[in-house]
């Protein structure tokens, strides 16, 4: 059975196409700049990767051009092949916790949520909608970044602030990445070969979050009711002292617009080091004695240390724990920083199998009394499993 897990944003459509259940990938690629001038698309393959300038208005245009792909490279010859679409949708809210069909009334809840995740929720029901026109036989599914964390009770979930600000407006912890740490944990608990484990599970790329998981439920995580809260991020702030933010809109007389776009696109590792939002860089900068790269991977690594602290306590301890995501698959020394960071757990890490990049892997030696592991991260084929599993 072939199905498509495909993840629209406001300009881009990235896809996957699956033959389930062997979860063989027959074919992947991204749509960039739709809607833009200068589109274009790039299509991978086995053995062979290309890419078009085009001109793609909108997603509908794009799914009709992916299609045409599938037919030429002989992925499908009908449209009716395609059984199932999962899209990835960033903002469930509370109104689910697992993977749904597509149907109106999850449609109207997506756009609902629109308001916690403006560009995300939005551009996924434009695809939605464009997938339905374009490929009107296959079930679409919607799987939730927030669906996993919708185990965690209000002691975690809830803010101190006034309470109606929560009856009123639902304002709460939802986290993100929750697909991600689903899959990392499964991933994980089969390399402990069992599941009663308590998991700490680190996905750090751009984005990034650490989320507590026992027993295959998910406890705790570290971002909020929006993607800004917790780590520091490429250039997300992350947790600061909420009286900056007046304290800055007062003295720069900074519109609460452009304060959100400070805190979300120009802070994190960009605005502490000045120098960039990606971690090779600010590594490099650090080659070159730059010491604000060397302040922001310190501050980057100690919140790191500090969420897993904190989930040491909340768990009651820590069976595994998972470095995962561009940061996390690839960068030697964030990971060996973290690592030397929490020897007070008895972490020890074995440099030589740590000098590796994005495959699974154990990075602790056979003495660490917590073992740590690389865990490239696959949210495409959790969102293929879930439809696969309501489409058969
Ligand atoms: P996204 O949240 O956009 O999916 P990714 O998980 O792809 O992000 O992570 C992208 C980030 O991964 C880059 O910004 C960079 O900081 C980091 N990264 C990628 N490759 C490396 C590398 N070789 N060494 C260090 N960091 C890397």
């Amino acid at each position: 059975m072939k199905i498509l897990a495909v993840n629209c944003g406001s300009s881009s459509l990235k896809f996957k196409m699956y033959e389930m259940p062997e979860e063989k990938v027959l074919i992947s690629g991204l749509f960039e700049r739709i809607g833009e001038k200068m589109s274009s698309y790039t299509i991978k393959l086995d053995n062979d990767k290309y890419s078009k300038e085009i001109e793609l208005p909108d997603h509908k245009v794009a799914f009709e051009i992916l299609v045409d792909e599938l037919k030429k490279n002989k992925i499908i010859k009908k449209l009716d092949e395609i059984k199932g679409i999962g899209h990835r949708i960033v903002q469930g809210g509370d109104y689910f916790d697992k993977t749904v069909i597509a149907d109106d009334d999850a449609v109207t809840k997506i756009s609902e949520l629109a308001t916690l995740a403006p560009l995300h929720n939005k551009a996924a029901v434009t695809g939605i909608n464009a997938a339905k026109e374009v490929i009107p036989g296959a079930l679409e599914t919607v799987t939730f970044d927030t669906a996993f964390h919708q185990t965690i009770e209000p002691v975690n979930y809830m803010y101190a602030v006034p309470y109606e600000w929560y009856t009123k407006y639902k304002v709460r912890k939802y986290g993100a990445h929750g697909t991600s740490h689903k899959y990392i944990a499964s991933r994980l608990n089969a390399l402990l070969g069992r599941t009663n484990t308590k998991l700490i599970t680190c996905h750090i790329g751009s984005g990034a979050s650490v989320s507590a998981i026992k027993d295959g439920i998910c406890m705790d995580t570290s971002m909020g009711l929006t993607p800004n809260a917790g780590l520091i991020m490429g250039t997300r702030c992350g947790d600061v002292d909420t009286s900056i933010l007046t304290y800055m809109m007062q003295k720069e007389d900074i519109s609460p617009k452009e304060m959100d776009n400070i805190l979300n696109k120009k802070s994190g590792l960009l605005g502490i080091s000045g120098v960039s939002n990606d971690s090779r860089d600010i590594e490099e900068g650090i080659q070159k004695g730059n010491e604000r790269c060397v302040l922001a991977q310190k501050m980057y690594v100690q919140k790191i240390i500090d969420y897993i602290a904190m989930y040491y306590f909340e768990m009651g301890g820590v069976d595994a724990i998972a470095f995962s995501a561009g940061v996390g698959e690839n960068s030697i020394r964030t990971r060996i920083d973290i690592m030397e960071g929490l020897s007070v757990l008895g972490i020890v890490p074995d440099y030589e199998a740590n000098n590796c990049r994005g495959e699974e892997k154990l990075v602790t030696t056979t003495e660490s009394k917590v073992p740590c592991y690389v865990i490239p991260t696959d949210e495409e084929i959790m969102i293929a499993r879930d439809n696969y599993n309501l489409a058969k």
